[in-house]
């Protein structure tokens, strides 16, 4: 039977996009054994899958009108629209429930749901945050927010994935706000992590060297993010360990250390800026948290 001519309900879902990550999403429905529909603008992306057990749609209506769950994973909303924007997909999603786990921005997310609104189409929006060698694991991370009806009623198919599955909030652009707000953790982590090795290999210090210390200073950071978190909610910026006019002065050695060897310190001096801003603002004894309340205030 071709996916046109059925609509599955219960333990099955269509998965459109088969990037890397919808490639891994439907890989891990399929193992669990949920019914699955792919379908990708690009051919020749669901061969795997369709020799796992996927039924492979020619086209992406085909694709929606074979599940009454359809998970949208693309690159972004841009994506996520040209698809289901075009008429024939928009008719045959009309009454079906679209997640979409593409990441955007979370104006974008509420203005899908409102687009889907218009058009009869129930909507979840969600991030992931973990790779995609993760998805299918317990340590697998999704994030929801819309309808909690909506949500509660396709959890069961969601938790075949595996991991952990957390609904934030109706308000539709709360999934991406979050997606944003960690990867800004993750860019510049990881950012920092790029420059550090740089100017330890211009000291003749090898990666390798570099990474166990690094991540030493791994694992200082989760009780500092709880502890900047608790002092922003309640607006208590005491410095314990490090008032900020110390931390500045580290910061300077960094930028000293990276422009000696030529190494661009545009990222340190952008934060050792804002750090002495909060400084010149009599903040000079609080703890470097003073710094989000400082970068969240409207000018
Ligand atoms: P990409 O972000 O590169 O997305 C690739 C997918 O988007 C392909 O299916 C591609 O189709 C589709 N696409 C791009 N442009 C269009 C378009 N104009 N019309 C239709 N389809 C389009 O790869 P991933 O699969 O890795 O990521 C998918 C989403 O998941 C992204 O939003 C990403 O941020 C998120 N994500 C990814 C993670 C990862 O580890 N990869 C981790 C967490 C989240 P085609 O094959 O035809 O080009």
């Amino acid at each position: 039977m071709s996916a046109k001519t059925r609509t599955t309900t219960g333990n099955a879902v269509t998965v459109i996009g088969l990037g890397p990550m919808g490639r891994a999403l439907a890989a891990a429905f399929l193992k669990a054994g949920v019914a699955t529909t792919v379908w990708n603008r690009t051919p020749g992306r669901d061969r795997e899958l369709a020799a796992a057990g996927a039924v492979a749609a020619t086209s992406p209506e085909e694709a929606v009108a074979a599940n009454e769950l359809i998970v949208v994973c693309v690159v972004d909303y841009d994506a996520t629209d040209a698809i289901l924007r075009r008429p024939e997909v928009t008719a045959a999603l009309k009454g079906r429930t679209v997640v979409n786990l593409s990441a955007d921005v979370p104006a974008r997310a509420r203005e899908a749901g409102e687009w889907a609104a218009e058009h009869g189409v129930r909507y979840l929006d969600g991030a992931i945050m973990v790779p995609t060698t993760v998805v299918g694991t317990p340590d697998g991370v999704f994030l929801y927010s819309g309808p909690a009806e909506l949500y509660a009623e396709h959890k069961p198919v969601l938790d075949a994935l595996d991991g952990g599955h957390t609904h934030l909030g109706e308000d539709i652009g709360r999934a991406a706000a979050f997606d944003i707000a960690l990867l800004d953790i993750w860019w510049t982590s990881m950012t920092g992590y790029m420059h550090a090795l740089a100017i330890a290999r211009a000291e003749g210090i090898s990666g390798r060297e570099l990474a166990p210390f690094a991540q030493g200073i791994g694992k200082i950071l989760p009780p500092s993010f709880d502890e900047a978190a608790i002092a922003l909610d309640d607006g208590t910026h005491t410095a314990v360990i490090n008032p900020m006019t110390s931390s500045a002065s580290t910061m300077a050695h960094i930028i000293h250390a990276s422009e000696a060897h030529g190494i661009d310190a545009s990222i340190m001096r952008a934060v050792e800026g804002v750090t002495r801003r909060a400084i010149g603002l009599g903040h000079g004894d609080d703890d470097i948290s003073r710094v989000a309340e400082l970068l969240g205030r409207r000018a």
